[in-house]
């Protein structure tokens, strides 16, 4: 159909790179450090781009390590913490990607209830008195999929228990820096680092494809995380990490964030109102940032074949269902109810009437 609509791809769009400044700086970072940027080593991270990490978040450079994309190193950590026998906790729904890493690294993968305002505290205390897990996996900021972002009293809460049983948190924070309004909320991180692994890249920021991610924790995880990665890749992609840093040290980066924010904000508008005029009776999850609104559907709705229905008035819908762990309690919900709605590679005519669609079959 000509004028499908993709509702599928959380991904920016190709107009969204900033391709001439990015190959200025590689062409820069090679020539000026083409000794170790085109070299075997530097398996924590390129040092430039590891050192202005340390210094934007206040950590020692021992507690970075950067890897290529931010999932390789989730899928690095799991490898190093599930030990047989383990469980990991994520929001439920969560990230797809990241729940079938931890269950291929063997963890049973179980999902705690998210609220607008974050995960239900109330249930992680039960699962966590139930079985410590190996960690705990949050997107704090703008969540994916659902866009819901945790409170402070959350976020509090949430480190309280984790230092109280005992285990290690990661919070994936991707989308931080794609804030349309409201004011930024403490990482969990700042209000207490020892049980915290802080993940996050540049692919929201700069592209996907330099797959440039990083990590911050406790020295001594680094330290193994990276024994880990050395084990898997020898060496991380230097050229784009210098890249990375030579795009930073230009001072271009925070130029490069206003101008997604001008790009996405009208389409993140088009989204939250599409959705509140024409799912009126759906949950709507309405982030102040990222990618993605979404919405749960009423249990009396006609959602039943969601995704092939859609799919025949031209509306392409990512199946529910994979955003879901096992449940904590009872049954899992039908997937096909909830409906993650990315709205950066879509224009706002775009939006409202892939919106007016999903409408029509319900
Ligand atoms: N975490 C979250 C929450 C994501 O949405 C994504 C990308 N869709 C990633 C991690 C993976 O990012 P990267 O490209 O850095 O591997």
């Amino acid at each position: 159909m000509a004028d499908t609509i993709v509702f599928t791809r959380g991904v920016p769009p190709t107009e969204a790179f900033p391709t001439d400044e990015l190959a200025q700086c590689f062409d820069a970072a090679l020539r000026a450090d083409t000794a170790v940027v085109l070299q075997y080593g530097q398996q924590p991270g390129y040092p430039a781009l590891r050192r202005q990490l340390a210094e934007e978040y206040g950590v020692a450079e021992k507690e970075v390590l950067i890897g290529n994309g931010s999932l390789q190193l989730q899928d690095l950590v799991a490898a190093y913490l599930v030990r047989p026998g383990a469980t990991v906790l994520t929001e439920q729904p969560s990230y797809d990607r990241a729940i079938g890493t931890f269950r291929r690294r063997g963890a049973k993968t179980i999902g705690i209830p998210i609220e607008p305002d974050g995960i239900d505290i109330a249930r992680l205390e039960a699962e966590v008195q139930r079985q410590v897990p190996a960690f705990l996996y949050l997107v704090p900021d703008f969540q994916n999929p659902a866009g819901a972002t945790l409170s402070l009293e959350k976020r509090r809460a949430v480190v309280d228990l984790a230092v109280r049983y005992g285990f290690w948190v990661i919070e994936d924070v991707p989308y931080r820096k794609l804030r349309y309004q409201g004011e930024d909320l403490p990482l969990l991180r700042s209000i207490d680092p020892s049980r915290i692994i802080t993940m996050s890249s540049f692919s929201k920021l700069l592209s996907p494809g330099i797959r440039v991610g990083f990590m911050l924790a406790p020295a001594e995880l680094i330290a193994a995380v990276t024994r880990t990665g050395e084990d898997t890749y020898l060496s991380p992609v230097l050229p784009t990490q210098a890249a990375v840093a030579e795009y930073i040290r230009r001072g271009w980066l925070q130029p490069n964030i206003e101008k997604l924010k001008a790009l996405y904000r009208p389409r993140w508008q088009a989204m939250v109102s599409a959705t509140r005029q024409h799912l009126a009776g759906a949950q709507i999850f309405a982030p102040d940032g990222g990618f993605f609104v979404s919405v749960m559907l009423p249990e009396g709705a006609n959602y039943a074949g969601l995704v092939a229905r859609a799919k025949d008035i031209g509306l392409v819908l990512t199946p529910g269902q994979a955003f879901f762990a096992d449940a904590d309690q009872g049954e899992l919900p039908d997937g096909e109810r909830f409906v993650r709605l990315p709205f950066c590679a879509v224009t706002p005519a775009q939006i409202d009437e892939g919106v007016r669609r999903l409408a029509s079959l319900l």
